[in-house]
């Protein structure tokens, strides 16, 4: 089945260039919803704003949105993802939800922590990606460093797509391959307005002739297949800010980038014909209203066509619910947004029902798989101040576990609740929301767990290990058992003692 829709995220790290470049895709495709602006209205906004004080105090966006555009009859879905290295769980869980992706990295700068930890997600899950490598209207480092950069340190093919004409004070555009055109930089600007030169005699001064005969020579030439493998990635050189390099973008997602594609379930492979509406949900997104608790749950579709009012089946609930005030990102208006198709995201407010890996279908016959938690790398207990609130945190914890914000555990010994993140930011949040919106003061204290690991083996592997590990083990939100270690040694020592179990540092749900 073929589909005009192009789900893509773009990963980076802070500060290259991601929210310049969606603002000129966005730009460039004319239509542009943001999830927040949709549901924003009233009160509701009013709420918003305070809860987005944290994201202002700290400079960083902690809400993230899905905004599509449509040009020349194809769909884009770009799902945005918080680039602050936090908050990298949230974004690890949005990269489960898009079929590509786009690396923004900074030409001065090359690949940065942030763009490498994003990339190993991709590579996991064989997400293809474009390169761009942004900012060449300033001074950058040697095309070929970067090039070899992206090559080496992220084990790739690269095939260059473009050229700059020189960067920084010299730059004079950015020759198009394909088409053999130079993008020019025009007005006191020196941004691009569309004047591209066909390449003739001296256009391109010798020195750089020279450079892009050598590439050509030395680079494999674009191959969709390894491209959509994940094995070779095409890298496009541009300027964000001036919009070199951004039509070329929507033209590579619209032309080689992938459909929809199929998605891994626990009854095999779940392809767009399939014929029932499924989708998944990887992304829960409360405090857009926090005095109503209601949330957002964010569905992938996988298969069907979604139509407004339909009854899904989520898989944690196992009765249906009516969807019938669906956000449909692609509609131009909310309220003549009726349908989704696969590829489309499709926010359903709910008040908790729904939680990040949940399945929905209209027969509740499907599971996916391969959503992820992952192991937290900061462990703290929990410490009320109002000892009789205990009821309240647990409620409160465990609400905040099912929108993906922290991990909770339940040491097997001991009272008191172990909440793990993968970033100290979360805690932060984790703090404020649980006086904002439930009242409870609590603090913080270290923990003298380190990590944790998901254990799985049979039941009697796991009553042995338990006799001798009691004080390690807990349980998380589902009541499945946690081992949790002291220091990464601890995970090593007891793996190998106990190889009839496996621990595991995610958890597929
Ligand atoms: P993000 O943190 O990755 O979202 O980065 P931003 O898009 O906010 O950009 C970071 C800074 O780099 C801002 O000051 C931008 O104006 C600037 N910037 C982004 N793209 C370009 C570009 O192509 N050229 C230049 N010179 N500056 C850019």
């Amino acid at each position: 089945m073929s589909s005009n829709r192009r789900t893509f995220a773009i990963i980076s790290h802070p500060d290259a260039g991601k929210t310049t470049l969606t603002e000129k895709l966005l730009l460039q495709g004319g239509a542009i919803h943001l999830a927040g602006e949709v549901k924003a209205r009233g009160a509701a906004r009013r709420a918003r704003s305070d809860w987005m004080k944290i994201e202002q105090q700290r400079g960083i966006s902690v809400t993230s949105s899905v905004m599509t555009f449509q040009k020349d009859g194809v769909v884009f879905n770009l799902l945005d993802t918080p680039g602050h290295e936090d908050f990298s769980e949230d974004t690890y869980r949005t990269l489960t939800a898009v079929d590509s992706a786009i690396m923004v990295i900074d030409a001065a700068k090359g690949i940065e922590p942030q763009t490498r930890k994003l990339f190993e997600v991709c590579r996991l899950r064989s997400v293809p990606i474009i390169t761009f490598v942004n900012k060449v209207d300033r001074e950058g480092r040697a095309v070929f460093e970067t090039l070899d950069e992206v090559a080496d340190a992220l084990a790739l093919d690269v095939c260059p797509m473009s050229w700059p004409i020189g960067m920084g004070g010299i730059f004079e555009g950015v020759l198009d391959f394909a088409t053999q055109t130079i993008a020019r930089p025009e007005g006191d600007s020196r941004e691009f307005l569309g004047k591209r030169d066909p390449v003739t005699d001296g256009a391109i001064p010798a020195d750089i002739a020279e450079e892009i005969e050598l590439a050509q020579m030395g680079y494999p030439e674009f191959d969709l297949t390894a491209y959509r493998n994940g094995d070779l990635t095409p890298v496009y050189f541009g300027s964000a800010l001036k919009n070199f390099g951004v039509a070329e973008m929507i033209d590579a997602i619209a032309r080689y980038a992938p459909p929809p594609r199929p998605q891994p379930s626990e009854s095999g492979t779940i392809e767009l014909d399939h014929p029932e509406v499924t989708g998944f949900v990887f992304k829960v997104q409360a405090n857009m209203d926090p005095m109503h608790r209601d949330r957002i749950a964010f569905m992938r579709m996988v298969s069907g066509t979604f139509k407004r009012g339909m009854k899904l089946t989520p898989s944690g609930l196992g009765k249906p619910i009516a969807v019938h005030s669906p956000i449909l990102f692609f509609a131009q208006d909310r309220e003549i947004a009726d349908t989704a198709e696969a590829g489309d995201i499709i926010g359903i407010p709910n008040h908790g029902t729904l939680r990040v890996g949940d399945t929905l279908s209209e027969k509740n016959t499907v599971r996916f798989t391969g959503l992820p938690n992952f192991a937290p790398e900061i462990l703290r207990r929990v410490q009320l101040k109002d000892p009789t609130k205990t009821k309240q945190l647990r409620k409160a914890l465990d609400d905040l576990s099912e929108e993906g914000v922290i991990q909770v555990f339940y040491p097997e010994i001991g009272a008191q609740s172990i909440v793990g993140v993968v970033g100290q930011l979360q805690l932060d949040v984790l703090i404020s929301r649980l006086e904002a919106e439930y009242k409870v003061e609590a603090v913080l204290e270290p923990s003298p767990f380190d990590t944790a690991r998901w254990l799985k083996g049979s039941d009697a592997a796991l009553r042995t290990f338990a006799d001798f590990n009691l004080s390690n083990l807990a349980k998380d939100r589902d009541g499945d058992p946690v081992f949790m270690a002291r220091s990464a040694w601890d995970v090593g020592y007891q793996q190998e003692r106990n190889p009839e179990l496996t621990f595991s540092a995610t958890k597929e749900r």
